[in-house]
């Protein structure tokens, strides 16, 4: 089935798509214009204890909002709860382990059975509504037990990538005054157990938890000490809770942001506002029915993970596929052979997966059967045409809409992309504001630009449902991240530009655009001139402070054959830029390197090359860096 047609670059929904998908026509968008009405409409398909007595309340201070005031929630009674009539036996959770072995596969009754009896024996250690539970596990079921039941007490959970450093994680226990930790012995990464209890005790090693419940994973010999409890225990000892209903407004969770920009924020979310954004973005979004299975392969340690991994897929009793381990193990073809062997219907990924993947190879995809996908989606940075369009016809076979989601940890839902039933889909452009959600492209001022003008990203109130409620023991920085810049505008550090149809591109973060002799210049515009070099993998452009054009571009290349990187590639590579972009563009400098910076999650850390390019001593927090080695690096070749 095709569920696309193609008009020149622009793709829109075919017929079949259009019957089948919950949305085809502008009717949520007209609806979508009042929205208030509009959410209150959808958050009745969510059961609340009790209904909200207020729908939108906005405060003095601008991100002093709430929404459903007065409702009663529970996000495991929605996400497990009421499924039981009607879908008690349907798969809630399908789980693939990297080492080849029998999977899990849970029922929403047997899901409940373990997430209502772990919540008891939380109860039972003394963890009540309000505590905070540090979550430290690989991507195995008992990660979504343990969201779970903390949400069904009303204990915030706040999980923490298992690839951190046992020091990041310390970071993020002491913040969050954490009173308990969950973790495991080990967790496997291309065939190889690695332990993972020696990096939480040194998180947990001067910290005030009360106990370490351990997870037995991959039965690696660990240090258990007198604060450990194995988690097995815990969930056969539990006595089967009720979920514990909190007002709408209540924290559900703190998730710590990528740290791409500074310091990791503990960002807030709320439970009945989020909850709605995360089932109603994962609806439309990515189009779910019931017979649909869905693939979100973001780590739980990301707000994609939580979103669309765990609360979305689950309150609307969906299947979700959850796989440990490394995309390329034990060979390339591993994700690919995973849709197959699953029958993946739904995947969303992320633009470095893709790029890591058509590196790879075509031959990997092409060895497999992808025709039980339908709809595919991206998130995480701007996508550039050649990945998209990859994506699109190799993944895809040509089939599928490309889905390019745009949201932010402190959105906690999707705000940007275009409807499967509606599209259009058109590469490097995300598409329209949500429905019921106001986003537009604004000045220095905090006035809004004309169509086709880059400027900054803001919301305008009310606020979508599942937006960040504050920073964990910081109003300040609550204050001056979001709401400081543009008075009663929700800033979202990103710049965008609004299309004459209605549609919206990202251009990347508003600190990596650069102002060369007047010109503004997005780093992303530049990157994605610079890749389209059929020598370059990747570039990461950040600007260098200049006496007369104030800030020039500076290129850091890695190229696809590094014995390749000569004066002449540096001219050409000028002379590429001069042709796409024009010469205010020209990189002052290129560095031809290894590697560059980045996150966990594939971002380039663009404010260490800044710092390396200024000369700065003190290049801020690199915690949650990938590759920390290679700052040294790049510190020798720039200087
Ligand atoms: P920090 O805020 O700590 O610096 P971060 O912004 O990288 O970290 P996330 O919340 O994980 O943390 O990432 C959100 C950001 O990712 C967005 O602000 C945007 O810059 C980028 N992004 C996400 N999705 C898209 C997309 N579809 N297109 C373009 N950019 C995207
Ligand atoms: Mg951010």
């Amino acid at each position: 089935m095709n569920w696309i047609k193609q008009e020149g670059k622009i793709f829109w929904p075919s017929e079949d798509m259009k019957k089948k998908a919950w949305v085809s026509d502008e009717s949520y968008y007209e609806e979508g214009k009042d929205p208030e009405k509009f959410w209150a409409k959808r958050a009745e398909e969510l059961d609340w204890k009790e209904k909200w007595t207020k729908i939108y309340e906005q405060g003095k201070d601008p991100g002093e909002f709430k929404w459903f005031l007065g409702g009663k929630i529970n996000a495991s009674h929605n996400a497990l709860d009421r499924h039981l009539k009607d879908k008690g036996d349907k798969v809630a959770l399908m789980w693939v382990p990297e080492v080849p072995g029998e999977g899990v596969k849970l029922t929403y009754r047997q899901l409940h059975e373990k997430v209502s009896r772990f919540a008891g024996s939380l109860k039972k250690l003394g963890v009540q509504k309000g505590d905070r539970v540090s979550i430290y596990l690989p991507m195995i079921p008992e990660v979504i037990i343990s969201m779970l039941a903390c949400a069904r007490i009303g204990a915030i959970h706040s999980v923490c990538f298992s690839a951190f450093s046992g020091e990041s994680l310390k970071d993020r226990i002491v913040d969050a005054e954490a009173k308990i930790l969950i973790t495991a012995d080990g967790y496997y990464r291309k065939g190889k157990p690695i332990n993972l209890k020696e990096s939480a005790d040194i998180g947990a090693e001067g910290t005030n938890l009360q106990n370490v419940i351990v997870v037995q994973h991959t039965k690696t010999k660990v240090n258990f000490n007198k604060k450990d409890i194995w988690f097995h225990d815990l969930l056969e000892q539990g006595n089967p809770t009720e979920p514990e209903f909190v007002e709408s407004n209540e924290p559900l969770f703190i998730l710590y942001t990528s740290g791409t920009t500074g310091k990791p924020k503990g960002v807030i979310h709320d439970t009945g506002g989020y909850l709605t954004q995360a089932y109603w973005t994962t609806k439309l979004d990515f189009d779910l029915h019931d017979e649909d299975i869905f693939w979100c392969t973001a780590d739980v340690g990301w707000v994609t993970g939580h979103t669309y991994g765990c609360y979305g897929p689950l309150s609307l009793g969906a299947t979700l596929f959850m796989f440990e381990g490394a995309p390329n193990y034990p060979d390339e073809g591993r994700w690919w052979e995973e849709i197959e062997k699953n029958k993946i219907t739904v995947f969303y990924t992320a633009p470095t997966a893709i790029r890591m993947f058509m590196k790879f190879g075509d031959e990997w995809p092409k060895k497999h059967n992808l025709e039980s996908l339908r709809i595919l989606g991206t998130v995480g940075e701007p996508i550039n045409e050649e990945a998209w369009m990859w994506y699109l016809n190799v993944i895809g076979g040509g089939r599928c809409p490309v889905i390019d989601t745009w949201w932010q940890t402190e959105t906690g839902g999707t705000l940007i992309n275009s409807l499967p039933g509606i599209g259009p889909f058109i590469p490097t452009v995300a598409g329209r504001c949500f429905p019921g959600t106001h986003l537009m492209i604004v000045d220095e001022s905090g006035s809004e630009v004309e169509k086709g003008r880059t400027g900054y990203l803001v919301q305008k109130p009310p606020f979508a449902p599942g937006m960040l409620r504050g920073v964990w023991k910081n109003p300040k920085k609550y204050f001056e991240s979001y709401w400081k810049r543009f008075p009663g505008l929700y800033d979202s550090s990103d710049g965008a530009m609004i299309r004459e149809d209605g549609t919206i591109r990202l251009t990347g973060r508003v600190d990596d655009v650069m102002k060369v002799a007047g010109h503004r210049l997005s780093t992303a515009e530049l990157e994605n001139a610079i890749d389209e070099h059929p020598l370059v993998r990747e570039a990461a452009i950040v600007p260098k402070p200049h006496d007369i054009k104030g800030e020039v571009p500076v290129a850091f290349i890695i190229l696809k054959d590094p014995s390749k990187g000569n004066e002449d590639l540096k001219k050409d590579i000028v002379k590429h830029v001069d042709k796409t972009i024009g010469p205010t563009a020209r990189p002052s400098e290129i560095y031809f390197v290894d590697d560059v910076p980045k996150t966990r999650s594939g971002k380039i850390m663009r404010r260490i090359l800044r710092g390396l390019v200024k000369g700065d001593k003190n290049l801020g927090n690199i915690t949650t860096l990938m590759n920390p080695e290679v700052v040294e690096k790049l510190k020798e070749i720039v200087h």
